[in-house]
């Protein structure tokens, strides 16, 4: 038998091996569902299956990287390239592109991503002049969503006098007319939501029966993780697909099901034997991640709810810590306890930053986290969130380069047409979009032709559109020869952005060129990267499509060794060696929203359970008793959650001083107050107790190192980005030891240029020699 499956237990052999028909792997956090898939498609290839037949689904693009990755280094890189592993998103987003005609779509389509989707309704909601306090552009959203995801289609919608009447009732009568439009509209554009790439995916296996066919047959198996987080839209694909052949493997918790919000469906998991015959069902118990406290732990956590199937979970693994439990008195004191606790372990048991992880119930919650995090200089990372293409310069400079691939793209449009400004105002671009909706026309060609056109529009702005189109049409030609980042650096200086933010100055302005600086280094990598990889171009089309799929979870890049933060949804199929989860409160987690029927009760416990089960080594439970919310100062009550987990497992601190002068801390979360203090005095403290708590008030308060920057007196710097601020000061010089966080370390061999335009040819210990920029490379002299 083959070597590398002696790294698996007998339970988990068996679904690895078992490779033909239709099976469900059930089991509980961390004993190893997702080494098994893993696994199972190595197996799969080594016994000669076609990596081509192969179709994996995951639940974000890292784990799916990370997936093939391992995969590679069992079978070989050059196999494991054929294989069709990522999200759910991404992979349709790539079969529509091949299919898009039969749909009426152009296969350059562009992705919408929710705040896009929310512009264009908050815009069709203003033209159809409703109040906009009732027709809430985001619970309209919401609405359609829910719609498209359940393939109500806006015929079905029509012809559904339920769905009209109940919109009637929420005060919203014309959702289905807003329905009708948006559709309307992104067809229009070019253009596909998120819930469009499972909706569209889903009429084309049904309308076309030879794409289906063809689809069924390439891919005659199929994998998924985290099955328990399937919707409607997503279930009806993966049935469609392994019709034919049934050689579908699935693998879930039913404990972990944590997405009902968005339409995830548990009975999709706890039917699958229905669906399928002779479903092969397999369980594995045996838990490899986390301690016996924090796999005990969460047994008695999950042991509360009522809906569940049965399982077992165990681990050989050390007894380890006791769940830490911290109480402050405000949010900031939490965000202290928690940079404090990062800071003094990471000295005293020798841990990087990215043994640690803060998990919280709501994105709002990082900013007193990251307060206390800066402070001490820990750096850190947020998942989600806004994400990195989110913030809006970003999202500006890819508006353009959307423009490039789809000038139909009405959102990229709307977004950059007066940025940076250019004299064409709020009440050209209202025009503008009637004539365009008038003629059946996208608002660009509108543009294009308006001379033609019968819009009452001045001479001089007439002049402006025109030279706007002729802009995003040099960028068109220059597309054909220049690679992403060529373009983008011709895009972001002829547009004027750069000048734009580099006149005003302020710290904000200067965050924002380094965030497009780092745009532009992260399409160099991408550029880079791509070459590497065979079957792939480089192309602008396939950076935005990156872009445009990038999940939450993916993170930004960066420095690799940083603290996690991000919400509990976010860490599912994640594992920390320490893991913090804050903000335990009523009314916070669980959710406030929660509380209204049993089973939203149960996915906020079954939330908690995936956050204790993230941690590995040490789990720590924090929460406040005030805390800023909605700009106020609220009381606010332990979470129950905390006194559900079995005391055994649990260990309960609080920092001595705020004991000795908050007197109204004595009230204990349960009920007996302070009965520690007298029979345990140490138990009162910061953990670990050894060391004094860290009072460097200085080091705490001082500016990162980066920012301090001194300029050799006869180097004039051209420009204030801390990237190229850095060049001047490091007096990089042929024969330095560099390292480079993509290509590691390597020596110095030519400096060739000045100032901006300065290019250093390295030669990396792996990658070779690379000639870079230095104003974007980021080197570090070792
Ligand atoms: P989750 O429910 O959180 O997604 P999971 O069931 O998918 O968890 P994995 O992530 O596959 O679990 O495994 C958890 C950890 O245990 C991983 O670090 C994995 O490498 C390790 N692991 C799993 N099985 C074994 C084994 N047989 N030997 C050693 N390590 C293992
Ligand atoms: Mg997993």
């Amino acid at each position: 038998m083959e070597k590398y499956l002696s790294q698996l237990n007998e339970a988990q052999l068996e679904p690895t091996i078992q490779i033909e028909g239709p099976m469900i792997v059930i089991a509980g956090a961390g004993s190893g569902k997702t080494r098994v898939l893993t696994f199972r498609i190595a197996y799969m290839m080594s016994k000669g299956i076609d990596p081509f037949n192969i179709l994996s689904l995951t639940f974000t693009n890292k784990a799916a990287k990370e997936m093939k990755e391992r995969i590679a280094t069992i079978v070989g890189a050059s196999e494991s390239k054929n294989l069709w592993m990522g999200t759910f998103h991404s992979i349709f987003a790539k079969i529509l592109r091949i299919e898009a005609d039969k749909l009426g779509y152009p296969s350059n389509f562009t992705i919408y991503d929710s705040q896009d989707s929310g512009r264009l309704i908050a815009s069709i909601i203003k033209e159809m002049n409703l109040d906009k306090d009732i027709y809430k552009y985001k619970q309209v959203l919401g609405r359609i969503s829910s719609y498209k995801n359940s393939l109500i289609t806006v015929r079905a919608y029509m012809q559904n006098p339920e769905l009209k009447e109940a919109d009637a009732m929420a005060r919203r009568p014309r959702m289905g007319e807003i329905y009708k439009e948006y559709v309307d509209r992104c067809f229009k554009a070019g253009a596909m939501d998120f819930d469009d790439l499972l909706l569209k995916t889903n009429e084309l296996l049904t309308r076309f029966p030879e794409v289906l066919a063809k689809y069924q047959n390439r891919f005659k198996y199929i994998l998924v993780d985290e099955y328990q987080d399937t919707n409607h839209s997503q279930y009806l694909i993966v049935r469609a697909l392994s019709d034919k052949f049934q050689n579908i493997c699935v693998v879930g918790d039913d404990a972990q099901s944590i997405y009902a919000f968005r339409g995830a469906n548990i009975n999709n998991i706890l039917n699958f034997q229905n669906d399928y015959d002779d479903v092969k069902v397999f369980r594995l118990e045996q838990n490899y991640r986390s301690t016996k406290n924090i796999v005990n732990a969460a047994n008695s956590i999950i042991d509360k709810n009522e809906t569940k199937l049965d399982k077992v979970v165990w681990t050989a693994n050390d007894e380890g810590g006791k769940i830490i439990v911290n109480r402050s008195l405000t949010d900031s004191d939490e965000g202290r306890y928690v940079a404090s606790t990062i800071w003094e372990s990471k000295m005293q048991n020798q841990l990087k930053n990215s043994d640690f992880a803060i998990l919280y119930r709501t994105n709002a919650q990082s900013r007193s986290i990251e307060d206390a995090l800066r402070k001490r200089d820990i750096p850190y990372r947020i998942y989600g969130g806004t994400s990195f293409y989110q913030r809006k310069e970003i999202k500006d400079v890819v508006a353009y380069l959307r423009l490039v691939i789809n000038p139909a793209d009405e959102e990229a449009l709307k977004r950059v047409i007066n940025f940076p400004a250019r004299g064409i105002g709020q009440t050209t671009v209202d025009k503008l979009i009637v004539a365009a909706n008038g003629y059946k026309r996208t608002i660009f060609e509108v543009m294009k032709n308006i001379d033609k056109t019968n819009v009452s529009i001045n001479a001089g702005t007439k002049t402006k559109l025109k030279n706007f189109v002729t802009l995003v049409e040099s960028f068109q030609v220059l597309n054909q020869s220049a690679d992403v980042f060529e373009l983008a650096e011709h895009v972001t200086r002829t547009t004027g952005i750069i000048k734009e933010f580099n006149k005003d100055g302020t710290p904000e302005g200067v965050a924002k060129m380094e965030n497009i600086e780092e745009l532009l280094n992260g399409m160099k990598d991408f550029v880079e990267g791509q070459k590497e990889i065979a079957d792939t171009t480089g192309s602008l089309a396939e950076f935005l499509e990156d872009v445009a799929l990038a999940t939450d979870a993916d993170g930004d890049k960066g420095d690799p060794d940083h603290v996690a933060l991000m919400t509990i949804h976010l860490a599912k199929g994640l594992e920390f060696s320490n893991v913090f989860v804050v903000g335990l409160e009523e009314d916070l987690f669980p959710s406030a929203m929660s509380g209204n029927t049993r089973a939203e009760l149960e996915e906020e416990r079954r939330l908690f359970y995936v956050a204790v089960t993230r941690a590995e080594k040490q789990a720590y439970l924090t929460y406040a008793l005030s805390r800023y919310r909605w700009g106020k100062l609220v009381d606010s009550e332990p979470s129950r959650f905390i006194s559900e987990i079995d005391e055994q497992y649990l260990e309960i601190v609080t920092p001595i001083e705020e004991r000795r002068f908050n007197p109204m801390l004595s009230a204990d979360i349960f009920g007996d107050a302070e009965p520690n203090i007298k029979a345990n005095p140490n138990k009162i403290r910061y953990k670990p107790a050894k060391k004094p708590v860290f009072k460097k008030a200085n080091a705490a308060k001082k500016e990162p190192e980066k920012f301090q920057v001194t300029t050799p007196k006869n180097l004039k710097p051209v420009a204030k980005s801390a990237g190229e601020a850095n060049l001047f000061d490091s007096k990089l010089t042929v024969g330095n030891l560099v390292k480079h966080l993509r290509f590691g370390v390597g020596e110095v061999k030519k400096i060739e240029g000045v100032g901006a335009d300065t290019k250093a040819e390295i030669n990396f210990q792996h990658g070779g020699v690379k000639k870079l920029l230095l104003r974007f490379a980021k080197l570090e002299i070792i």
